[in-house]
């Protein structure tokens, strides 16, 4: 039974729109639309309270977040980091005149394999850029052991991992700082948003200069900073969209499970597995199609098209692919062979809240039932 109407990879979740106009009225009243307003300085405060974080600054996206916290942290030369992510990872260090250097992935977390990166450290490096890949905890006790022998400085792109935790403890603590990105297509979205995770109030402190031009005070500009802040719309909307979260991710975890059951048995999918003690925001569900399938990858995704369900092929092709970067010698395939297969293989399923079960049968039951020709 093919779906009457289109199901794509994600929806955007927004509250109920009566909800955010007293939030508006607020806004044209005080005619306060940006510059660490009120909304703004207490989105800090409750998100901070929200995730288990001491210190964070809003920002006005994530990959200028991330182009924000290579710079507080003046990291200069080569960085290590995973060619399975979204572009803006490799972009950020890019524009920062940085050097990436492409580490292969684990087969079990698709995330930065901490095995592979003290082979790629040379007297350049300066820092590792690692991504909690759908959410999926890196192995972040064993990249800082490594991080802390060589000297290098730890950035997570979080983009993916949004209030995710690891035994309680929240796994934007780790590292030197985190980035998250609170676009329309994440778990936790503010149109357009992110922040970044600070240790202290003073790393906070630089990256709130950074992200107004460098700008002290009337008189001093201290760095040559950019601007990236989030204006007071993206706050209101972040605010109101806090009290939804808890229950949006608990949506979202249903569905997931609904998935787990029923693909389960399915010979040639694996779904990937979450790291014990780890509690996910189910941002993805990412799904592997191998040999021992009838169809490949691209055939289930065509498939499913036909049923007109968009799934989507996250991560593929590689950043380390991309024209801009495959010329580097650490993104030669026989460098990577775990993401290559990764990115050949992965096709992520639509999951948000509203999603419901019976599309979610249905998308079950399409792959149950594939077979080829
Ligand atoms: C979404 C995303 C980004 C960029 O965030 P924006 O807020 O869209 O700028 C960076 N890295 C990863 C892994 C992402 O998924």
């Amino acid at each position: 039974m093919t779906n009457e109407r289109p199901v794509y990879v994600t929806k955007p979740f927004l509250p109920p729109l009566e909800e955010f106009l007293p939030y508006l009225e607020e806004i044209w009243s005080t005619k306060i639309l940006t510059n660490a307003g009120p909304f703004h300085q207490r989105l800090e405060t409750e998100l901070a309270r929200f995730l288990g974080v001491e210190h964070l600054a809003l920002v006005s996206n994530g990959t200028l977040g991330l182009v924000v916290a290579l710079q507080a942290l003046h990291i200069t030369g080569e960085v290590i980091t995973t060619p399975f992510s979204f572009a803006a990872t490799a972009h950020s260090l890019i524009w920062n005149n940085l050097s990436p250097v492409f580490v292969d992935i684990e087969p079990d977390t698709l995330n930065l394999n901490p095995a592979k990166i003290e082979a790629a450290i040379t007297p350049d490096t300066s820092a590792i850029m690692p991504v909690h890949c759908y959410g999926t905890p890196c192995r972040t006790d064993e990249i800082q052991r490594i991080a802390d022998v060589y000297g290098l400085k730890v950035i997570y792109d979080a983009a993916h991992a949004f209030n995710v935790r690891v035994d309680g403890k929240s796994i934007l603590a780790a590292g030197d700082l985190s980035v998250l990105s609170f676009h329309a297509t994440k778990v936790f979205n503010t149109f357009e948003g992110g922040a970044i995770v600070c240790p202290d109030a003073k790393a906070k402190q630089r990256i709130d200069y950074l992200k107004n031009f460098g700008i002290a005070d009337e008189v001093t500009v201290t760095a040559p900073g950019i601007n990236a802040k989030m204006n007071e719309f993206q706050a209101a909307l972040g605010l109101l969209q806090l009290k939804y979260a808890g229950n949006a991710i608990e949506q979202r975890r249903e569905i997931a499970l609904r998935y787990l059951d029923g693909l389960r048995d399915v010979k040639g999918i694996t779904c990937l597995a979450e790291r014990p003690g780890a509690t996910p925001n189910h941002s993805y569900f990412p799904i592997l199609v191998d040999e021992a399938y009838p169809l490949t990858r691209d055939g289930l995704y065509e498939a499913l098209k036909e049923e007109n369900v968009y799934s989507r092929r996250y991560f593929y092709p590689l950043i380390s692919d991309m024209p801009m970067y495959r010329r580097l010698a650490s993104a030669d395939p026989s460098n990577l062979p775990v993401a290559h297969r990764a990115a050949n293989q992965v096709l992520c399923l639509p999951i948000y809240p509203e999603l419901g079960f019976s599309a979610c049968d249905m998308i079950i039951a399409a792959i149950r039932n594939s077979r080829t020709g």
